[in-house]
């Protein structure tokens, strides 16, 4: 592992906290060394209280924040002298230790201090870095992993054996410091947890930890345990989405509300699916215990989530020993399938995408331990303290209620611009994961966020659209929402010069496409654990042609009635199909200049009076129908099927 460090930017940093923000996020950034919210790192400084007594804080990492992208304000400045106070007693239990922690916290708004400030706050040292680094633990999970840790550093490391995280590990460290550390010491290596360094200066305590890191890299490689070979593996020979999908579902149904699920079919994942001895070293346990509450205890193998439902409820039964605790919903997050690869559920893409990083990083781990001895969990009875331990699962419900698309897919065809952009926007609004399907390739350009999905593809090519649902499913778990808004315009012709190449293009984009997408979607819809829902962008051309728009409006007119009777069809399947009927939305890419000033031109109006010709004289905007067609999608429309919904302004041909 290479130090980052870089003497012009830390001579740029203005004081020791600023300094303290920066060796952070050089280890935060590396997620061999951290991943999502773990590790934590401290400084101690000595300020002048409003009084001008000099005063010993430490600063140190707050909940909620990660190592990579620290500011000050992620640091809780604690009185030092209460944090050792603290450490003299015998016994705190987690939540007085929570409360102390707030009380000693200088800055009201500072955010909670972490747990192991008080195993902080008795290093005698200013800087204190702590991480979980992969290379650490790989050391550490095997039968032999304190000989390994001594072989590697000699007596150079206080070695802890494993305790929870709070107060009882602050003693134990401040007891084996006292009793065993001396000038020679250099960190102190926390068995199945991680590693802490220290110094005189932020460089110091982070060129330490990148040494020693370096060094049980330098271990592992001796003992031909650092680099992974891939071994042969197979990969899929079809689409996948509908065994997903199914799985999704399954999965859903167990935690009670839906998921996201990502599924990696890379050279990492299915390899590692297909290793023959799977079941015994993938069902061992996290690789450190505060993963656990990202990726629960044990991944599922194979697809029977039934059968990991039924073992999780006995693993509480048997672990929880009659405390009055809840039992945490039985879904799998991890799900290892030798077809698939593997596969990570979350409520939201964020969850899912965790549980990924996590998982490739156990992979790796594990394929080290075994190739050092073997791999080595801790026994399930301290894995489940940590998964029931009140302060992780805080870590969980911090974000409040999920909204109301939480764990939900959406895909939105037209999607770069006008209607279609702002029901990806209202959708993703309400917590939905969103593949945004467009033929203009700036659809990538726009969207860059995990919970999108830009696809280009032209939604009258039957191949691309199979492909953008595949990888919908493959990027997100499944289809729960379909808006059928592409759609074409063309130009303004009467009838008498209406060529069948014009009518055709236009059948072929506005009504036969989405044929096909709704063909190539029901099963999955089907599959939907909160009931599919279809919402087709009609016009107000149905119920109200306009002279010149023959093609347009008999398209229209031809997939609401596609629509209706798909409402008809699939409502035994709990697939619900709805229709908006815009009119007059100008800030749309079919409403160019041209088009514009013909269709006004055509009722005698100026462009302005034209926009807001109708009764509400109000002017239509997409994102007025995009958050119709969302709440379509809603509890608010649940028992509705088959609903035309003019978005208008009122027109009194419609009415
Ligand atoms: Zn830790």
């Amino acid at each position: 592992m290479d130090s980052l460090w870089n003497e012009q930017d830390a001579e740029q940093q203005a004081d020791t906290l600023a300094l303290r923000v920066y060796s952070s996020r050089l280890l935060g950034g590396d997620p061999a060394l951290v991943l999502h919210g773990g590790g934590n790192t401290s400084v101690k400084i000595t300020e002048q209280t409003l009084f001008g007594q000099p005063e010993a804080i430490l600063y140190v990492k707050g909940s909620g924040w990660d190592l990579g992208t620290i500011a000050k304000p992620g640091f809780a400045p604690v009185q030092m002298a209460h944090l050792l106070r603290l450490a003299t007693l015998s016994e705190l239990s987690d939540l007085q230790m929570a409360t102390e922690l707030r009380r000693a916290t200088t800055n009201p708004s500072a955010p909670a201090p972490s747990v192991e400030a008080i195993l902080h706050a008795i290093l005698p040292f200013t800087y204190v870095d702590h991480t979980h680094a992969d290379a650490l633990i790989a050391l550490t999970n095997t039968p032999d992993g304190e000989a390994h840790v001594r072989r590697t550093y000699g007596d150079r490391v206080v070695i802890i054996p494993y305790i929870m995280p709070g107060f009882a590990l602050a003693k134990l460290c401040a007891k084996l410091y006292a009793e065993q550390a001396g000038p020679q010491t250099v960190g102190m290596v926390l068995m199945n947890h991680g590693l802490f360094t220290w110094g005189a200066t932020a460089r110091a305590a982070y060129e330490q930890h990148i040494q020693l890191v370096t060094e049980a890299e330098q271990y592992l490689a001796a003992n031909a345990a650092w680099q992974i070979s891939v071994p042969e593996f197979s990969t899929p020979t079809g689409p996948l989405r509908q065994e997903i999908a199914t799985l999704r579902k399954d999965i859903s149904a167990a935690a009670g509300f839906p998921l996201i699920i990502r599924a990696h079919s890379d050279a990492q994942c299915l390899s590692f699916a297909q290793r023959p001895n799977l079941a015994i070293i993938a069902r061992q346990g996290p690789v450190t215990p505060d993963h656990i509450i990202r990726t629960k205890q044990l991944p599922l193998i194979g697809r029977d989530v039934a059968g990991y439902v039924a073992e999780y409820g006995e693993y509480f039964a048997q672990h929880s020993q009659g405390r009055p605790l809840k039992m945490i919903d039985p879904a799998p997050r991890v799900v290892i399938d030798p077809q698939i690869g593997v596969l990570t559920a979350g409520r939201t893409i964020k969850d899912a995408l965790i549980a990924e990083d996590i998982y490739r990083h156990t992979i790796d781990i594990i394929l080290r331990a075994e190739a050092n001895g073997g791999y080595r969990a801790l026994p399930s009875q301290d894995l489940f303290d940590v998964e029931y331990w009140d302060l992780e699962q805080a870590k969980l419900k911090k974000s409040g209620s999920p909204p109301v698309f939480a764990g939900q897919i959406a895909l939105v065809t037209g999607a770069a611009s006008g209607i279609g952009k702002a029901c990806v926007e209202a959708l993703v609004a309400r917590g939905a994961a969103v593949a945004a399907i467009d033929i203009n390739s700036q659809v990538q350009q726009i969207f860059h966020r995990p919970e999108i999905l830009p696809l280009v593809a032209d939604i009258t090519d039957p191949v691309a659209i199979e492909a953008a649902i595949e990888a919908t499913v493959c990027a997100y778990g499944g289809l729960d929402m379909l808006i059928l808004n592409a759609g074409m315009f063309g130009a303004s012709r009467q009838i008498a010069a209406l060529d069948d190449d014009a009518w055709q293009q236009i059948m072929r984009v506005n009504v036969d496409s989405n044929l096909r997408l709704l063909r190539i979607a029901h099963p999955l819809l089907k599959l939907s654990p909160s009931g599919g829902r279809v919402v087709v962008i009609g016009s107000k051309n149905v119920p109200a042609p306009g002279p010149g728009a023959a093609a347009y409006s008999a398209s229209k007119a031809a997939l609401t009635q596609l629509a209706r009777v798909a409402a008809l069809e699939w409502g035994k399947d709990g697939i619900r199909v709805n229709i908006l009927h815009p009119n007059a939305v100008f800030d749309t890419a079919i409403w160019t200049e041209e088009v514009l000033q013909t269709r006004a031109a055509s009722y005698g109006l100026s462009v302005e009076q034209y926009k807001t010709n109708n009764i509400l004289r109000v002017e239509v905007t997409s994102r007025d129908v995009a958050e119709l067609a969302a709440e379509l999608c809603g509890a608010l429309f649940a028992k509705t099927t088959g609903a035309q919904i003019p978005i208008d302004g009122g027109n009194e041909r419609v009415i």
